[in-house]
């Protein structure tokens, strides 16, 4: 899951649907949870739901964008600060491994506490559903994993013909401007894990994504002032 910054509050809102705009601007067209890009339908998600919170019902700090399945995944389930991962609070990049087939899994190398709260991330947003670990198939509007496989299909064949162009500036271009109109930051970050000029390039082209979370090429690091 994409790590964000989604920066200093633009201004005080008077409905927090106000800050549809300026969230779109700072973190780009895409679900802070599932990363799809979508051109219509994001909301502004309260990461403490504002039913449970009303105190950060207008909170900058408490808003991402989520997509209709990611919100009702989570519904209005107050959730712990300390059960979960955030992605504006840690590098959510290294909780959560993406493989070939838009599969989801908590990262293997991860102590238990930090397992235990990757686990509460997936489970909070349903991100980890899949049709091939019994969850409703076609038939299903949550159509996430399909989504994901697809993006990952594209994925490969951009890494291919980025080989082809003999990994030249006008190709990684491509690949960079494919991967923001397909979105799924994690799934290309993922297949081109052993390009640094095309990762850097990601991590610098998706708007909003927290710069601190990365090295110079592109591998995920540390979050200062977080566990992971
Ligand atoms: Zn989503």
């Amino acid at each position: 899951m994409r790590p964000i910054d989604r920066g200093p509050a633009p201004l005080a809102y008077a409905g927090y649907g106000d800050a549809i705009d300026d969230l779109v601007n700072r973190l780009g067209r895409y679900c802070s949870y599932c990363e799809r890009r979508l051109p219509a339908n994001l909301a502004v998600e309260h990461m403490s739901p504002k039913s449970v919170n009303e105190a950060l019902r207008l909170d900058w700090n408490n808003f991402l964008l989520g997509c209709v399945n990611c919100n009702s995944a989570k519904g209005d389930d107050d959730v712990a600060e300390g059960d979960v991962l955030w992605p504006d609070r840690h590098n959510t990049m290294r909780a959560i491994d993406y493989s070939a087939g838009g599969f989801v899994r908590v990262a293997e190398d991860l102590d238990d506490e930090l397992n235990r709260r990757a686990k509460g991330l997936l489970n909070l947003v349903g991100l980890h559903r899949h049709v091939a670990n019994g969850y409703p198939g076609p038939a299903s509007r949550d159509r996430r994993w399909e989504q994901r496989e697809e993006a990952w299909a594209t994925a490969e064949k951009c890494r291919a013909d980025f080989v082809v162009l003999g990994e030249s500036e006008p190709a990684l271009r491509l690949v960079v401007q494919a991967a923001k109109y397909c979105g799924f930051f994690s799934v290309w970050m993922t297949v081109f894990r052993e390009f640094a000029e095309v990762k850097r390039a990601l991590v610098e082209e998706f708007p909003g994504t927290a710069l601190t979370c990365f090295d110079h090429a592109g591998n995920s690091i540390r979050r200062p002032h977080s566990p992971i």
